[in-house]
């Protein structure tokens, strides 16, 4: 299994940096795994859109679904597709409100809206906990706890797996569905701050607590906020957990 970075930046872009974007490849399958601003343009340095066999995405905050609307935009408009996009479609695995709260991000106005539909070249499978299939990979889905329905992913093939949290406070959720996994990709927004009421993300300390927990093999510390103290986040995790933990890079790719 292969896990590349394509953004990493939380809440909004950095300089060069696109927000929540990950590629996943294993078992022969390529999942694109968030689609948030900017992410679009690094995916394609790295696999051919028509070449994703699905997309997952852990939540409708835009940081991590923006893009989706490139990814529309070009499985409709590009000239020469290798195949034709509306029988086979892409499965977009997502919460179920996914295709209203797209279209809306994709249509125009009001009156565009009425008319716009994605279902032409996709196919949205509505998220609860559970277990799905992409080919030979599973991907088991646990509830998260953000201000919105929120997901956390396992993915697994080959005895190997990957943890991703997408957005959420610690909980014992994500702790249960990252158990023994050899790697955690973990929601890493801030350090911790006492005195803030904290319902959004984990800290750098939080993300290595949950690590330590669920003794995972290795963390990378994700979803960084622009303005908040890497090193400090970094620090503070690598204190909680004793295993390798290292800060998400666009282009970093981790074999596992
Ligand atoms: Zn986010
Ligand atoms: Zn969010």
């Amino acid at each position: 299994m292969r896990l590349t970075v394509l953004g990493c930046s939380g809440s909004a872009p950095g300089p060069g940096l696109p927000t929540s974007g990950y590629l996943v490849e294993a078992g022969g399958v390529r999942i694109a795994l968030e689609l948030g601003s900017g992410v679009f343009a690094p995916l394609m340095r790295h696999c051919d859109p028509f070449d994703l066999d699905a997309v997952l995405l852990s939540h409708l905050h835009l940081d991590h679904c923006a893009d989706f609307s490139s990814l529309v935009v070009y499985r409709r408009a590009h000239p020469a597709p290798p195949y034709d996009v509306t029988e086979r479609k892409l499965p977009v695995f997502a919460p179920a409100h996914a295709p209203s709260r797209l279209a809306n991000a994709h249509a125009a106005s009001r009156a565009d809206l009425a008319t716009t539909d994605l279902t032409d070249t996709v196919d949205f499978v509505p998220l609860t906990t559970g277990r799905y299939r992409v080919g030979p990979v599973e991907v088991e889905v646990a509830a998260m706890r953000h201000i919105c329905e929120a997901y956390g992913f396992r993915i697994s093939h080959g005895g190997v797996s990957l943890v991703f949290s997408g957005d959420t406070v610690p909980c014992p959720e994500l702790v249960r569905l990252a158990a023994g996994a050899d790697l955690l990709l973990a929601d890493s927004a801030w350090r911790a701050q006492a005195g803030r009421a904290n319902y959004l993300h984990m800290s750098g300390r939080e993300a290595g607590e949950v690590a330590r927990t669920a003794g995972v093999g290795r963390l990378v510390l994700t979803h960084v906020l622009p303005w908040s103290d890497r090193d400090g986040i970094l620090r503070d995790a690598g204190e909680a957990f004793p295993g390798p933990v290292a800060l998400a890079e666009p282009g970093a790719t981790y074999a596992l």
